[in-house]
This record gives C-alpha cells, structure tokens and sequence, in this order.
C-alpha cells in the first residue's frame, strides 16, 4: 500500500463537473479581475463565519499583513506571536515593520498559552496575534479576556483552522479582524493561492478592500500606499464551488484522526494531539511526537508511507531572523517541538484502511 502525505486530486475528481462549470462561467463572464465570484464567495464567507464582513486577497500572508495594516499597526509596535508557527505569522508582522513578541505554546496542545502572553504585555504591545495550529483552535474566551483587559487588538491567524468551533463559534469570529488562507493544501483550498480576511467592523473592511486594490476606492483616487493583492476572481469562483463540502471534508479528516487516536495509545513514546474540552479541532494536521522521530520517518517512508514535519525550524532560528539575536535555547517548547514533531497523512478522501496501515507501520517500528 502507499499512502501519501495528502492527496487532491481525489476530492477534485469527485466535484470536476462543477469546477468546469465554474472555469466556464467565468470565461463567459467577460470581466476578470473582482467581478461577481469574488463578491458572491466574500458573502458566502462572511455568512458561513457569522461576520459582517469578508475581503478576498491574493493569499493568506497578505491576508494577516493587510489585516494588521488596517488596524494602523507599524514601527514601535509589537505584536505577540507564537513561538511555534508557519513563519508566515511573524513575517506579517515583520513586513508591516512592528516588533514580533514570541510566546511559548502549551506543551500538549501546541498553541499559545494565555498565561505566557500576559507576561509578555509591554507599553508598546498593540496586538495579539493567535494561531489556530494544526487545526485546533486557541483558548479564545482567555485570549479575549486579556485584550479586553489590556486594550490591545486580537488578529486570528485561522490559516489552518477554518471550520473549527470553539463551542458553537467558529475560529476567524473572535478577533477584531481575522486572516483565512486558501493554499492548496490549507482545509479549503483555491487551487493556486488566495486567501481572506473576516471582520465585523465596516471601516476595517472598508479600509481592506481598499488596501488591497492599491489603497482606491474609487478608480484612479488613491487614498492609502495600497498592494495589488486582489482575490483572484477563477480561484473565488472555485472556492465557492468547494466551501458547501468544508464540513464534510473536515468530518472525514476527524473520522482518520479518531482512528489514529484510538488504535496508536501506548506505543513507544508516542505523544498524541490532545484536544481540549468544548472544542471541534478540524486536524489540518495530526501532529504525533517522539523522540525517534528521524528513524520513524525513515521506516515509514520505507514502507510506502509519508509524513511531513511542521515545522522543522523554530522562526527564531531561521537565517531571515537571525538579526533578531535569538539563540538556541530561547524557545525551548518551539524547539522541542519542531525536533520531536511528525505529521502522519490526513486529508478528505483518505480511507480507514490507509489509516490503519499508517498504525500498524508505527507499531511495527517500535516493536
Ligand atoms: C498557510 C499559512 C499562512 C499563509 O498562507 P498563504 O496563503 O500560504 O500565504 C499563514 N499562517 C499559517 C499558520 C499558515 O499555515
């Protein structure tokens, strides 16, 4: 058997009518650049999240970096981050011109832990920036708190997590203004990149959908140093396509996950994702670890199976922040993370069986 790290052509084929339906539509439309599918998938968006508003731009990186932009945020500012991330968080930050602030996460659920961020708060903090890893969303009501206490603003980096709940509310409702991505390989992918922003505030909206139409409103009048990031009109006519299977999509990614959960407890030192209470994780990822995680990709890889890891290198170790001064040892929990951290194959149209041959090769390592 072989078992990809993740597959998209399965779930593509089963809806290829309807996405040449949409290619078709959109030829015939006769107007390519913010037309009727980008205003039509902005309110399906901003519908499905139970937000005033939806601004489709080119991907989820200017999503984040657009959002923060919005909200007046630059030099002398600082951001709080996770210490564990897609480097894409902090070089949102960083391309805006502010002060990335990393906080340690939990060690169990890999997101950033209330606690560390309050010690982090300065005169200078201006934004909280959590990030619904792997899929499983943050503990929003603490984060919430704090800004609410400290007056700071909270941008949701839900990237990975669209569709997750916290109760019965979904990650990219809680903060002031919030970034979706649509990669590829992101829980609802465009297929090319796009992303989104979420907001329930019409003058950051307003102020978005300028900004990413080069800071204009109305044509040749130029308000704000804008980008070019408009949300391309063929990929939000895809996405509209797609967003009604999100649900059962994400319920098929749970159904792998479950079978992971209960078929791989107490084997060697495998560290399985914990979910907390009260909380849909949408597993982007099944993140497991072990300290023989080279070995056990290895042996995997052997058997026909791929894994991935996320992320391999903390940001504050990266060659692109290295004028930061951070050094080995000063994020310990991103640190461990990344060196014990593997990614086993999920995805919408992957079945039970892969998922036990998955097991039985982790099984046969440690055995
Ligand atoms: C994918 C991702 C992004 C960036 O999205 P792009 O569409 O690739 O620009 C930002 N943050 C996180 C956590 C991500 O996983």
């Amino acid at each position: 058997m072989k078992v990809p790290y993740l597959d998209l052509k399965t779930i593509h084929h089963q809806i290829k009518a309807e996405l040449n339906n949409s290619f078709s539509d959109f030829v015939d439309s006769g107007w390519y650049v913010l037309g009727d599918g980008v205003s039509i998938l902005e309110n399906q968006l901003a519908e499905y999240h139970n937000v005033g508003h939806a601004i489709g731009v080119a991907s989820g990186l200017d999503a984040l970096i657009i959002s923060l932009h919005a909200l007046g945020i630059g030099k002398g500012d600082e951001v709080i981050v996770p210490s564990n991330t897609y480097i894409a968080t902090w070089l949102a930050v960083t391309k805006i011109g502010a002060q990335v602030v990393p906080v340690e996460p939990y060690h169990h659920t890999y997101n950033i832990s209330p606690e560390n961020i309050r010690e982090k708060i300065t005169s200078r903090t201006k934004v909280i920036m959590p990030v619904h890893l792997y899929g499983q969303p943050c503990e929003m009501d603490a984060i919430m708190a704090i800004a609410n206490e400290e007056n700071l603003f909270v941008v949701e980096d839900n990237a990975q997590a669209i569709g997750a709940k916290v109760g019965s509310r979904l990650t990219g409702s809680f903060g002031d203004i919030n970034a979706l991505s649509f990669y590829p390989g992101k829980n609802l992918g465009a297929l090319g990149d796009a992303g989104a922003i979420l907001t329930n505030d019409s003058s950051l909206a307003e102020k978005c959908r300028s900004l990413r139409n080069y800071g204009s409103s109305l044509k040749y009048v130029n308000e704000y140093l804008g980008y070019n990031s408009r949300l391309d009109e063929l990929q939000a006519r895809i996405l509209s396509v797609k967003l009604p299977y999100l649900q059962s999509w994400n319920d098929d990614r749970k159904k792998i996950a479950d079978v992971y959960q209960e078929r791989m407890e107490g084997i060697g030192d495998i560290v399985l994702p914990h979910t907390l209470m009260g909380i849909e994780n949408v597993y982007h990822i099944f993140p497991i670890r072990t300290n023989n995680r080279d070995r056990l990709q290895l042996h995997l890889k052997e058997k026909g199976i791929q894994t991935l890891i996320h992320y391999p290198f903390p940001a504050h170790l990266q060659e692109a922040y290295k004028y930061l001064g951070y050094k080995k040892g000063d994020f310990p929990i991103a640190e461990e993370i990344a060196n014990t951290e593997l990614s086993l194959p999920i995805y919408p149209g992957m079945t039970e069986e892969m998922a036990e041959y998955v097991v039985e090769g982790i099984k046969m390592f440690f055995s």
